[in-house]
């Protein structure tokens, strides 16, 4: 099926849509962040200098990203969920051309439409099971826990994540209106196809308009 290239933005459902695809649809998820931590694993050449690279507290770069994204794409050319990458236009230039290099022509971009105050809104709806992890949230009739405010697997009371505050919501948001938002018009301009899906309709119409578009593409 169609590799799909998600952009949204932060709070919007991406990791649900990605969750959707893989276990409905027998998608693989491609986070460069999972390909960077298995290669520290395996211990490769790649892996050592990445090791060294987050023991300073740098970045990795795009290079080594890349590097790693073209090995997984030798093996791996259909039903994949790009996820968090590209981040900005000059990833998405460099995921075009590694594309081309693997004769990778079947893809589309999916992106969530959603404002700004309904995101917020998830963001302080938002609960964790301290002892599971299993998220919740207040605002999202499908996601709501047991009695208000009980895991529904373990029964403990929930927590908020410390992240889960307006002041880093608002920093996410800023960083992918900057950078992330201008890659859906760089796609388009490169004769991509971008469907936009509406972020803020239940689950399930969204899972339908997400299997129609795969299904027919
Ligand atoms: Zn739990």
């Amino acid at each position: 099926m169609i590799n799909v290239i998600l952009i949204a933005p932060p709070f919007a459902g991406k990791g649900t849509i990605s969750e959707y695809l893989v276990k409905t649809l027998g998608y693989s998820h491609i986070s460069t962040g999972d390909l960077l931590r298995n290669e520290i694993n395996k211990n490769s050449e790649i892996g050592k200098a990445v090791k060294n690279i987050m023991s300073q507290g740098k970045f990795v770069s795009d290079d080594i990203i890349f590097t790693v994204l073209e090995e997984e794409l030798s093996d791996n050319k259909e039903s994949l969920i790009f996820d968090g990458n590209p981040r900005n236009i000059k990833q998405a230039e460099m995921l075009l051309n590694l594309f081309k290099k693997k004769d990778i022509t079947n893809y589309c971009v999916i992106t969530l439409d959603i404002k700004k105050e309904d995101l917020l809104k998830r963001v302080m709806g938002r609960r964790i099971c301290p002892k599971c992890g299993r998220t919740y949230n207040l605002n999202y009739k499908e996601m709501l826990p047991l009695d208000g405010n009980l895991c529904i697997d373990c029964k403990m009371p929930l927590i908020i994540r410390d992240d889960d505050n307006i002041n880093t919501f608002n920093t996410r948001y800023q960083t992918y209106l900057d950078n992330t938002y201008p890659v859906i018009e760089y796609f388009q301009m490169n004769d991509v196809t971008v469907f936009e899906i509406d972020a803020s309709n239940d689950l399930a119409v969204i899972f339908e308009e997400v299997k129609k578009i795969v299904s027919d593409n």
